[in-house]
């Protein structure tokens, strides 16, 4: 499993979507039409969804904090 996650910070996702579009993992989907939510076993931690995210609600972790 990578050692990195993507973590969304709920309150500011505006769910416009941008982040699904880069996914390379197809990791993340819009919850409901609120909100992104990144499927842990998929996500390899690239980054890529979080340099894209115009609202900067997208942080990669180490995994386990
Ligand atoms: S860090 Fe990479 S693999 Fe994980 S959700 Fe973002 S774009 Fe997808
Ligand atoms: S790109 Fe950012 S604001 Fe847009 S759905 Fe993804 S996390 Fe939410």
């Amino acid at each position: 499993m990578a050692k990195r996650l993507a973590n969304v910070d709920t309150s500011r996702c505006v769910a416009c979507g941008v982040c699904r579009l880069q996914c390379p993992k197809e990791a993340i989907t819009i919850y409901k039409g609120c909100y992104a939510m990144v499927d842990s076993e998929k996500c390899v931690g690239c980054g890529l969804c979080a340099k894209a995210c115009p609202a900067g609600a997208i942080n990669v972790m180490e995994r386990g904090q």
